[in-house]
């Protein structure tokens, strides 16, 4: 069987289902193909956290508290140091999402909008016509459906089911997610069995273990997580740290789910002849909280627009033509996101005393005049005038002075730092002339050669970020 659209999506997770909704309101035919069946898409995770900002941005259908997909909508969350002495309150707009029953409730959407969406169909391999992507090849029910689109979306997840099985030479690079660039994620759903006493509130982060308390559906529940790279053991042996430590009131597990994100830089470049990459098949991903829903919706409109003013005209979508979602994308929040994941090769060799100097004197959170909560950066990158810059550095020296911050970890703070501003600067640059691609690949080579890998010493062991 062979059918013919605009544009196939390969995936119908958050990033899959809101590229194609984007596209169909564009007037164009869009098909999306999933793997899964229907109600069972994205079922390996239950709750999930979306910023609340973005979601307005992106012109979702507002959620509201209570019905089956939304839980909460949270302003602020709170972080507390390794010595459980101090709390810092932080303004996080948050809205607390069930995953499956709200793509359910989008897929009315999409299809009242004109999405063809295709359950239980698997995509193959990709459809080549003189060395160039014309669609793919895909299964149902045991029936091969051939799709040729003017343009294929790999949405496809972690797994990047397109982009990892390209010819080596077609321009997107062809890297899997290893152990050393994903960071492994633990959640049990918890309730607090004495619920009346003292308990870490949702929603309250443990940074240095990267652990924190969600908010979930379960009354005196809440959703322990810990997120760590290198394997699931890593997560595992930080949380029995934390639970040595914390001294926590007796709570039973009631259910507990596990999954990987991707904690790298995307590919170079995100489209080829016929082809485009978002989502965690491209590895966007928020750096320091490794959220990659709204993330990715930030590329998804950027593409959006470029798509439509590109298929208007005749002829083949090229990678010169899909080129410049790649100029919007790396020049704005790709060089935010490349600069965050640069810093955090110098934050994350912190000891927990210098991890709580760190959060105690608002080094970490912009904390404005005493008790003020600080507000979060909504854009995700570093925009200190100078006199926040002298305030920060003066906060350095004297974390150093006290003794409470080691000379080599500010070294290698302020290291990443300045490679983070270099990064951020190239990536600002990101070339609109595709013959100048490999010229700014050679220095961003150059450039991520020169992050170090960060050692976090806990006290039973040690784990590296790569
Ligand atoms: C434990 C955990 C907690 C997280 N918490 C958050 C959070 O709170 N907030 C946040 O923003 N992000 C969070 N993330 C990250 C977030 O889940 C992902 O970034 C996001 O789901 C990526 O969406 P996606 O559409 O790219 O991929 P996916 O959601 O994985 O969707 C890809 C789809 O493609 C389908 N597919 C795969 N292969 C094929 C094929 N061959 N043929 C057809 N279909 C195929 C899959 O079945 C899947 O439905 C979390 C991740 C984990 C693991």
């Amino acid at each position: 069987m062979v059918e013919k659209c605009d544009i196939l999506v390969v995936g119908a997770g958050t990033a899959g289902m809101y590229l194609s909704w984007l596209l169909a309101k564009k007037g164009y035919s869009v098909v999306t193909i999933e793997k899964d069946e229907r109600e069972k898409v994205a079922k390996r995770l239950d709750v999930i956290h979306f910023e609340t900002d973005r979601i307005k941005n992106a012109g979702i259908p507002p959620f509201k508290v209570g019905d089956p997909d939304c839980i909460e909508i949270r302003e602020q969350s709170t972080q507390v140091t390794t010595d459980f002495t101090t709390e810092v309150k932080t303004r996080a707009l948050q809205t607390i999402v069930r995953l499956t029953p709200f793509l359910n409730r989008m897929y009315k959407v999409l299809e009242a909008d004109g999405v063809k969406l295709v359950f239980s169909c698997k995509f193959l391999e990709l459809i080549f016509d003189d060395g160039k992507i014309v669609g793919v090849l895909a299964e149902k029910n045991g029936e091969r459906i051939e799709y040729h689109a003017r343009l294929v979306v790999d949405a496809s997840g972690t797994g990047a089911a397109i982009r990892t099985s390209l010819p080596i030479d077609y321009g997107i690079e062809t890297f899997k997610l290893d152990p050393s660039s994903v960071m492994y994620v633990l959640l049990q759903y918890i309730k607090w069995l004495n619920p009346e006493e003292k308990h870490p509130l949702p929603d309250t982060g443990f940074q240095y273990y990267l652990l924190w308390f969600g908010p979930c559906q379960i009354e005196n529940g809440a959703i322990l997580g810990v997120g760590q790279p290198g394997s699931y053991e890593n997560a595992r042996k930080a949380r029995e740290e934390f639970l040595g430590k914390a001294q926590l009131p007796p709570y039973e597990i009631v259910k507990e789910e596990q999954g990987f994100t991707p904690y790298r830089r995307p590919p170079y470049t995100l489209v080829g002849d016929g082809l485009l990459c978002i989502g965690d098949a491209a590895a966007i991903t928020y750096p320091f909280s490794g959220h990659g829903v709204t993330a990715t919706w930030n590329l998804c409109m950027i593409a959006a627009e470029v798509i439509e003013s590109t298929l208007k005209e005749e002829g083949y979508i090229s990678k010169d033509r899909l080129w410049p979602i790649n100029v919007r994308y790396f020049r704005d929040q790709g060089a935010k996101f490349a600069s965050l994941l640069m810093q955090l090769s110098g934050i994350l060799n912190f000891s927990a005393k210098e991890w709580d100097y760190v959060l105690k004197s608002g080094l970490l959170y912009k904390t404005g005049d005493e008790d003020e909560i600080p507000e979060p950066n909504k854009e995700y990158e570093e925009d200190m005038s100078l006199g926040e810059m002298l305030k920060f550095l003066f906060k350095l020296i004297g974390g150093m002075l006290k003794r409470q911050l080691s000379l080599k970890h500010v070294k290698k703070l302020l290291s990443a730092n300045s490679l983070a501003g270099k990064i951020k600067k190239h990536y600002e640059t990101f070339p609109e002339d595709p013959n100048e691609f490999d010229q700014w690949v050679k220095k961003a080579n150059q450039l991520w050669k020169q992050k170090h890998v960060a050692i976090k010493k806990l006290e039973t062991f040690s784990i590296e970020y790569h």
